[in-house]
């Protein structure tokens, strides 16, 4: 069995959109994930295949309607049973690697797209569908943030990324942003390239990437900072992580 999304959407032809280009495309081209964007409106009933109403309690805005996305949920659970189905929401839990990682290990995804002021709130329990957020802000719809997920996960199925090993260095794996990158020319505007770099001593050199690492996400991403830092002095293995001019 390929990994099988299945999107519902109310524009499916903003499918696979970038995800037919490029690694995520080619691997599509060759049968190692497939897509199928399905269109919500599908499952109205009424004779204006109405899917949203106005909000209970008043408020600007249209709401998706519970009735009509859990005929649209049904369809996508029996097409691929084993498949977690998310709601793409603001409302939702914070999208992590470790979760991509945990979602690009299973049968696929079944990802809701939300447009206007959202879902009926009733979809979540009454279905078992999980909200994920994509980030603190706030998109028109959730195609786009569907995209990423799917972006997120594609890369990591077998055989989609030209080295298996470059995964794993990235930003996040450790607990870390990743350490900067340079490439030829070697001088660029009066910069030049860091003198360790060209050096070939690979022991300086990791020393050196770990040390960058650690510098950039304590200054750019404190939040991340705090956990790996608790983390690596309450280890005994972590501490062995330390740089040697760094006090213990
Ligand atoms: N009124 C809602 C926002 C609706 S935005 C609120 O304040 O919570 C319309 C749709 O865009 C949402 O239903 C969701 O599917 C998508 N969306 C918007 N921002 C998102 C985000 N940060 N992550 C994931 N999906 C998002």
């Amino acid at each position: 069995m390929i990994w099988a999304a299945t999107i519902l959407t109310l524009y499916p032809e903003m499918f696979p959109g970038p995800l037919g280009q490029s690694l995520a495309g080619r691997a599509m081209a060759e049968g190692g994930w497939s897509l199928e964007a399905v269109n919500i409106r599908d499952f109205a009933t009424d004779k204006h295949r109405s899917v949203d109403d106005t909000p209970a309690g008043g408020g600007p805005g249209m709401v998706l309607r519970v009735d009509v996305l859990a005929r649209a949920v049904d369809a996508a659970r029996e097409r691929n049973p084993a498949a977690p189905v998310l709601a793409m929401s603001p409302r939702g839990a914070p999208l992590t690697q470790a979760r991509v990682r945990e979602l690009a290990a299973g049968p696929g995804v079944t990802l809701l797209c939300g447009r206007f002021e959202g879902f009926d709130e009733r979809l979540f329990e009454g279905r078992g569908v999980e909200p994920v957020s994509i980030g603190d802000y706030i998109l028109s719809g959730g195609e786009t943030a569907a995209l990423v997920l799917l972006d997120a996960c594609v890369r990591l199925l077998p055989g989609v990324m030209g080295a298996p090993s470059s995964g794993e260095q990235e930003s996040f794996e450790s607990g870390l942003l990743e350490y900067p990158h340079y490439t030829r020319p070697p001088a660029w505007e009066g910069r030049t390239i860091p003198e360790v770099l060209r050096s070939g001593d690979h022991a300086r050199i990791d020393a050196w990437r770990l040390a960058q690492a650690e510098t950039d996400t304590r200054l750019r991403r404190p939040d991340l900072w705090e956990r790996y830092d608790s983390v690596r002095v309450r280890s005994p293995s972590g501490a062995r992580r330390k740089n040697k001019d760094e006090k213990a």
